[in-house]
């Protein structure tokens, strides 16, 4: 029997998460690789929320709140919104597929950037939805020209900001101008999974755009400046009309109980929160200035990374860095996006860069 599939989950490229350090430890036979890929918080999670695991496990046997009663509450309270605007999901990246599979019906339309965070094209196409890419005007994302991008059809506009792989930002003033045009049919989706490390004087404050009951929804996330990528947790705040249909096509136990007793203690811990984002501020600063001296032209990143032109084959470079038990991320062409770690990986990584450069410029 030959399987059924829809053309439109055939041509899906499955998610790359790169390679786990413990494998190409083993592959190279050696310790102490550095992983500088996925943009997490190389500080770890907060030891507070690592104590609340602790206290957690004894109640494994029963299934979680399906509701994240506690962390939804303690979320409103810190973001100044109500209960009933908050969305917790299994990751950031959960919210976005439930805003598709709530809101994008087959052949609706949604807009993004053509060099963004590639989650939004994998779950709108996988959705049977259409995908309009605007092209980024100096590594950010043209808001006019996705404004223009808007059809009848449109369903969904996602801003990366900070934009991922990029690092830039849309600023207050840009925004402003864009929601002053967007039709009421189209929610826009601002993915702030990096908010946390902004120091932009200009960045927007989209949540007042939500308590202005505008049709938007904010996203972040625990899984980057929080450290508990491996737990899973995230949310949205949008209206409370768009909650609630998120909670229709949700799975009921969608957040795990340790994620939200994890997530609950990270929230409270803010000496941890600012100490990461002290430390990638000074690292970002020193690992910049590196790049630039060997002519990378990093971009100028609000996030906890660096995207970098290797005026290479960035895929070499990235091979070639492997081997010397670095991993990054090649997206494409010549560009490659490096994760701002502790100061000795950033420094391992700056040594192996040298380097293979000095390697492909000798094959070359
Ligand atoms: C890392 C990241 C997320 C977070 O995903 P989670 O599912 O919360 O781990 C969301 N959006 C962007 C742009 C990211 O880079």
């Amino acid at each position: 029997m030959p399987l059924h599939v829809h053309p439109d989950i055939a041509k899906l490229v499955p998610y790359s998460p790169g390679k786990p350090l413990d494998e190409l430890e083993r592959e190279l036979g050696i310790r102490g690789a550095v992983k500088l890929a996925s943009n997490e918080n190389p500080l770890g999670p907060s030891p507070k929320a690592i104590a609340a695991l602790g206290e957690s496990t004894e109640t494994l046997h029963l299934y979680p709140d399906g509701g994240a009663h506690h962390l939804t509450h303690a979320l409103a309270d810190r973001l100044k919104v109500s209960l009933n605007q908050i969305a917790v999901g299994n990751g950031s990246d959960e919210i976005i597929s439930l805003l598709v599979k709530a809101f994008v019906a087959p052949g609706d339309e949604a807009v993004i950037a053509d060099h963004t965070f590639v989650m939004y094209k994998l779950a709108v196409t996988g959705g049977h939805g259409i995908i309009k890419e605007v092209p980024l005007k100096n590594w950010c994302h043209d808001l006019p020209a996705m404004a223009k991008a808007i059809t009848d059809r449109t369903r969904l506009v996602f801003i990366c900001n900070p934009n991922n792989p990029t690092g830039t930002i849309v600023t207050k003033d840009e925004l402003a101008a864009f929601m002053a045009n967007v039709p009421d049919h189209v929610i826009v989706v601002f993915d702030e999974a990096y908010y946390e490390y902004v120091r932009h004087p200009q960045f927007p404050d989209t949540l007042q755009y939500v308590r202005d009951n505008r049709q938007v929804a904010v996203l972040r996330t625990f899984s980057k400046i929080y450290g508990l990528a491996g737990l899973r947790i995230g949310y949205g705040v949008t209206t409370p009309e768009i909650v609630d249909y998120l909670h229709r096509v949700r799975n009921p136990f969608n957040t795990n109980a340790l994620a939200q007793k994890a997530a609950m203690a990270a929230l409270r811990d803010e000496e941890h929160v600012a100490t990461s984002r002290i430390l990638n501020e000074s690292e970002m600063e020193i690992l910049e200035g590196e790049l630039r001296d060997l002519r990378l032209s990093p971009i100028p990143s609000q996030a906890n990374f660096l995207y970098f032109d290797t005026h290479r084959d960035g895929h070499d470079i990235f091979n070639r860095l492997l081997k010397e038990g670095v991993i990054v991320r090649h997206i494409r062409g010549s560009m490659i996006r490096v994760t701002i770690g502790q100061p000795d990986e950033n420094v391992r990584f700056v040594r192996a860069l040298k380097k293979v450069l000095e390697e492909s410029a000798a094959s070359n």
